[in-house]
């Protein structure tokens, strides 16, 4: 099965969410195959974000997602990359359809609350960077 990397930023930690954001997951049928908690360092901010370094959004977003504890995720399941791009919903929270995690609990294009991968190729350079005690696949 397919495998992504989900980050529950800095936000959800501070605003309780994470067991919100984690049940979705979990309900919908996909399995938590690694979990822990994170402080982000400048360093793997831009090793993530590599491809958004000059844009910019860059720096306010680096100072996001340091700001306190993430939690790392991989999940797998059936087309598990779709799923979670589609359960998390569009980047902006102000414009992502109700039903979403984003659309339901984020006003922010910043702040909003999760991570997922976009490609299975994204997902295992992420996984890779964030799990490197993970077998690679
Ligand atoms: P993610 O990669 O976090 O799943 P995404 O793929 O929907 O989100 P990207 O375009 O890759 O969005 O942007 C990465 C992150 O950068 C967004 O999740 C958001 O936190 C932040 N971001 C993107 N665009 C903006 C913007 N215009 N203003 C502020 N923050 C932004």
């Amino acid at each position: 099965l397919p495998r992504t990397f989900v980050l529950i930023k800095p936000d959800a930690v501070r605003r309780g969410l994470v067991g919100e954001v984690l049940s979705r997951f979990e309900r919908k049928g996909l399995q938590i195959v690694a979990m822990k908690q994170v402080q982000v360092s400048g360093e793997l901010a831009d090793q993530h974000y590599a491809e958004h370094l000059e844009r910019d959004f860059y720096p306010p977003l680096r100072a996001f997602v340091t700001s306190g504890p993430s939690v790392a995720l991989v999940l797998t399941g059936d087309q598990v990359v779709e799923t979670v791009r589609l359960m998390n919903g569009a980047t902006d929270g102000r414009k992502a359809a109700p039903g979403t995690i984003r659309g339901d609990l984020s006003l922010s294009n910043r702040e909003n609350l999760v991570h997922g991968s976009d490609s299975a190729e994204s997902a295992e350079r992420e996984i890779a960077l964030w799990f490197p005690e993970l077998e690679p696949v």
